[in-house]
This record gives C-alpha cells, structure tokens and sequence, in this order.
C-alpha cells in the first residue's frame, strides 16, 4: 500500500516443515489433509512467526486463517499449559471477525491445528448467552475470536480482561468497517497493551482500510496473494440471461435437470431468501434460508443440514453468507446480482476454494445488465452469457431478451422434462411460516436503533440500499 510497507519476501518453502512450524502443529497439519501450504501461508507463516505485522489482501476460500492460526498457536506454544490455574492462561491472541459465523469457524480453525498444543480457545459473539463465554474468560483462555460488540460487553462487565494480548488479529477488517464497527474496535483497541503484533486482513484495500492500517500497524509485511478479483481462478462463471418471472423456475430445472446436490444461491434480501426458499420446497427440492433475521440456533441448523446434504439448497444473503465455509462447495448462484460488485466476489469465494474448481451462474434479468457490467470491471475479465431452454417450453423463447453478446447453449437442452406451466412467479409464500416468521412483515429493530452498525436491506428495489443496515448486526456482534 504505502511507503511504510514492506513485501513479502518470497518464500521457497513447498512444504509446512520447511516452514518451520511444530512438529505438533505438522501433525494437526497433515491430519486435516493438506499436503503444501497455499499462496497466502508460505507468504504469510514466517512473516507472522518473524513477529512481524501484517497487512494482508485475502479473501476466505485461499487458506487465509490457517496463514495466522498456525503460525499464532506455534507463538504462543511456549506459553502452552495444562495448569488449571486460571492465571496461567490469560488472553494472549485476539482475533476480530465481523460476523459470529466467521468467528467460529476462525475458532474451529485453531481448535484444530491446535488440537497437539495445549492452548485453550473460546469463540465470543452476540445473540446467544453469555454465561458460557463468561466462564470461559473465568477459566482462562489464550485464544480469542470474537465478534467487536459481544467482546466488548464482557469488557466492561469486566469478565474479560485484555491486558495480556500480544497479537492482534483483524479478519475481514473491510466488512468490520462496512458494518459500522470501527467505534468498537478503537474500543478494544484501548483495552490491549500497545505493544503487540498486528495482523489485519481485508479483501480490498480501501482509503479506510489503509488508514487503519498506517493507525495499526508497524512497518507491516505487505501480501497481496488472491487480490480480490483473482479468487475466481478456479470458478468458472456464467450469465443465463432470463426474466424476472423465470428465475425460479429456471432454478429448479437446473438443479433438478443436473442433478445437483449442493447449491448455495443467493438473493438480494431475506424476505427473498425465504420466499425462493419456499417455493423450491414447493417444488419438491429440499431447500432452506439463512439469513441475518433467524436465530443462531437455525442458522446453525441450516448450514449443518446444508453441510450433511440434508437440504439441497441453500439460500443465503450476503451478509449471513460471511465466512461460510463449506468444503468444496461445487456451484453458487447468483440469483439476483449483488448491488456491490464485491459482494459478486464474496459470493463465489465460497466455491472453487484452495485449488479446487468451482462454478459460478448469475441469473440475470434485463435490468440486472450494469451490475453484471460492473462485476466485469471489477473480475476484468467477461462472463460469457447463455440461454438455457426448459424442455416443452419453446414458446417462451421469443420472449427472452436480447442477448448483447452471442449466446451459446449451455446444458441447453438438459434432459430432464420440468413441467411446462405458463409463465408464473415463484410462488407466493404464506404470510407466516410455521416457525412463525412473519414473511409480510418489514423488518423492525428491536434494538436501540442508534447503532450504526449495518445488516441487510430488508425490500427488494432498484436503488443501491443506503449501508445503513442498522442493528441487524448488531445482533451478531452485540446482543
Ligand atoms: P480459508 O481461506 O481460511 O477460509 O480456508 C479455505 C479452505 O481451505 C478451508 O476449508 C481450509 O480447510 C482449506 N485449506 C486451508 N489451507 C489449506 C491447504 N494448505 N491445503 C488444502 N486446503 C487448505
């Protein structure tokens, strides 16, 4: 970024031991199944285990939190203790993560490659009670990810105390301030001794993210390895040109004319999410939402079953979608194009991770045509745009908008007959679910609606929704 930056200096090192890791952290290594580390790690382990700061460019999907939970745990090992004494584990690393998702998956990450290293670990978020994480803190524990807001409760009820951290992790620092959390990390940033390592992370390098970063950081290492528009390496991606009307119904025959097993597809809003949801049911394709208006409890639920096979698709907002991690996730579907075209590289971050190939479709209406525009700006590079015919429904084909570039037939003709209704939405969903979802009504915080911090826009609409998602998400990171 600036002149006060550093580069990674290119690191040879093919393998984790050549990295100089523990042989404790080698083992956990290999038992997860990885056998060289990726692009991010052999820049980032020995930077991070030279007690250097980091600047880091890196999205979710490139092996980022093992390139600071690895070298952090072997840190930290010296200070590894099977002493009961709560005064033998004070709280050394602290990782921040925008949503409560991300934060336990950081926090699995490091319970795994410590798994040989007796450190403890406890994951520290909002919207869920907060005695466990109390008696974590009483306990004593090394390792800390949390979400600002929940971190700082436990701050001034006084059950954490911070005074001991040497590292400092930001994860997903521009999504941090994209959420309003830049008052609650200054925050925290009081509670912790100046003197520390500090790693910051963000997909994009914006003038915020870069004066946080000359605020942070000392004389950081510089890595750049999946710039944001480079994640899509492994993806391929395409457009199927549609009307608004057809998009569920092409959905359901792509799924079922595919056979597809597991598909993550997004929508702008979780009242879309629910409502596609919904209709996919309708359709007989096991499917579920996950959206920031469900409990952690559901969320969880749904992204196990999603995990397990359970439920076929998922459907996901962008801001729930955060830090999902699922392994090998084959095909993501845009079913409304994000508003940000970084969200469009969110999104696909979660296929086609850690070298393996991934897809990427977009249902693109006609009005939908800039964003897609933007998103190739941003990828530089063109999605090729397709047209997809259900069987029997020929006659629908003239009424398909003009391609602007030339179209070719992909899985065109797929096999499987869906049945050939006239045109119709996604079916309407009752007004209330069984859980008792209110599917008609508006959004209404229940919090103290001062906060700043941001979460979904609650109606579909034309115009980019203000980032001002207010309170939502302070549901994740606060109560
Ligand atoms: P992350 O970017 O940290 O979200 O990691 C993305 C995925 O890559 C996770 O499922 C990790 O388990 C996996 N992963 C991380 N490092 C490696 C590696 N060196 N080899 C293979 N998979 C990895």
């Amino acid at each position: 970024m600036t002149a006060n930056t550093d580069a990674a200096p290119i690191s040879t090192a093919t393998s984790f031991a050549e990295l100089g890791l523990l042989p404790e952290l080698l083992k956990a290594i290999s038992e997860q199944g990885y056998s060289e580390p990726t692009p991010i790690q052999r820049q980032a382990i020995p930077a991070v285990l030279a007690r250097r700061d980091i600047m880091g460019s890196a999205q979710t999907g490139t092996g980022k939190t093992a390139s600071f939970a690895l070298p952090i745990l072997h840190l930290l090992s010296p200070h590894a203790s099977t002493s009961p004494s709560p005064a033998r584990h004070p709280v050394r690393a602290l990782v921040l993560t925008p949503t409560r998702e991300l934060a336990v998956q950081v926090e699995a990450s490091f319970r795994a490659y410590g798994k040989h290293v007796p450190l403890r670990t406890a994951v520290v978020y909002g919207g869920v009670d907060m005695d466990p994480q109390i008696r974590a803190f009483h306990a004593g524990v090394e390792i800390v990810v949390a979400t600002p807001g929940r971190l700082l409760d436990h701050v001034r009820n006084k059950t954490a105390n911070l005074g001991r951290v040497e590292i400092l992790v930001l994860d997903e620092a521009d999504r941090m301030l994209d959420m309003g959390f830049l008052p609650d990390i200054k925050r925290i940033l009081q509670q912790i001794p100046a003197q520390r390592q500090n790693l910051l992370f963000s997909a994009t390098f914006s003038d915020e993210i870069r004066r946080l970063g000359g605020e942070l950081l000392t004389r950081p290492i510089l890595i750049e390895v999946a710039a944001r528009n480079t994640a899509a390496e492994t993806v391929s991606h395409k457009a199927f040109e549609v009307s608004g009307d057809d998009k569920h119904r092409l959905l359901a025959h792509l799924v079922k004319s595919r056979d597809l097993k597991q598909v993550l597809v997004f929508t702008r809003t979780r009242l879309g999410a629910n409502r596609l949801a919904r209709a996919l049911e309708k359709d007989g394709i096991n499917a579920t939402a996950i959206h920031s208006n469900r409990t952690q409890a559901e969320r969880e639920k749904a992204l196990a079953d999603f995990k397990v096979g359970d439920v076929r698709i998922l459907v996901a907002t962008d801001v729930a979608s955060r830090g999902i991690d699922i392994e090998d996730l084959p095909i993501v579907v845009n079913y409304e194009l994000p508003f940000s075209p970084e969200d469009y590289v969110h999104r696909i971050g979660r296929t086609g991770r850690a070298g393996s190939s991934g897809e990427a479709i977009s249902l693109v209406e006609p009005d939908e045509h800039k964003l897609l525009a933007d998103i190739e700006r941003l990828l530089k590079r063109s999605i090729p745009r397709e047209t997809l015919t259900i069987p029997g429904d020929r006659e629908r084909e003239g009424r398909r908008p003009a391609s602007p570039r030339p179209a070719e037939h992909a899985h065109a003709h797929a096999t499987t007959h869906h049945r050939a209704a006239p045109a119709q939405r996604a079916p309407r969903a009752a007004p209330v679910a069984t859980d008792g979802f209110d599917f008609s009504k508006p959004y209404e915080p229940s919090a103290a609606p001062t906060s700043s911090k941001v979460g979904e826009a609650t109606h579909p609409g034309k115009a980019k929704p203000a980032r001002q998602r207010a309170v939502l998400l302070g549901g994740f990171g606060t109560k």
